[in-house]
């Protein structure tokens, strides 16, 4: 089934799944816990729309390729084009608020990045990018307030708060608008908060945003 934009309160969503830009290393915790060095700007990376999947209900990660891992990200609804914006239009454009996962073939990564290659094969395959419904910003309050976090089989695995971005999502909008033009029903996940880790079939996810968004779903292999 192709992926659609839906809101929680199923007012009519008419932007186009499109697709998905994403900043690596953007919560000082988990550069840490990635061994990685702290980046002087913001590391980009793009999902092609064939990535994005829901993820309520039920979610499909591939099981022949090495391990799997779940990243839990504060995404935005993009809903008026961004090039070389300013801070005021980028929080304008926002359209919608939700969580995604940001799935990464972490064995893969590796070796992709052992051997200077790009990482697309891990984080852009199909179903790479699982989304939650969208909420309204105005629902929401300020973004650098918002809280979210992840629970596998019942046991808290991430914790996170807008607020400790390295790069916030005004500034991380208008870099990344610099770069690719953000068009309406774009997305953008905002790097991942410690705790990653390892998925596997049978696993059952709760994901929160802000106690107004919660979503369950299950892991399936394919
Ligand atoms: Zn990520």
């Amino acid at each position: 089934m192709a992926y659609r934009h839906v809101f929680t309160d199923g007012t009519a969503c008419d932007l186009p799944a499109g697709k998905a830009v994403c900043v690596g290393l953007n919560y000082a915790a988990h550069v840490a816990e990635m061994g990685s060095a702290k980046a002087a700007e913001p590391v980009l990376f793009i999902k092609p729309r064939t990535a994005l999947v829901p993820l309520a209900g039920e979610i499909a990660i591939p099981v022949d390729r090495g391990a799997c891992h779940f990243e839990t990200e504060l995404a935005l609804l993009i809903g008026a084009p961004l090039r070389d914006c300013t801070p005021a239009a980028a929080v304008e454009a926002i359209a919608g608020v939700g969580i995604a996962l940001d799935l990464t073939l972490r064995d893969l990564q590796k070796q992709l990045k052992t051997a200077g290659h790009p990482w697309e094969r891990s984080k852009g395959f199909d179903g790479a990018c699982a989304v939650s419904e969208w909420l309204h910003p105005a629902a929401v309050g300020p973004i650098e307030e918002l809280t979210f976090s992840l629970a596998q089989n019942g046991i808290s695995r991430q914790r996170g708060h807008a607020a400790a971005m390295i790069t916030p999502v005004p500034d991380l909008l208008c870099y990344m608008s610099r770069w690719f033009t953000l068009e309406p029903g774009d997305i953008v996940l905002t790097g991942t908060p410690e705790g990653v880790g390892p998925l596997a079939p049978g696993d059952v996810l709760e994901v929160v945003l802000a106690e107004r968004l919660r979503v369950a779903t299950r892991v399936v292999g394919r």
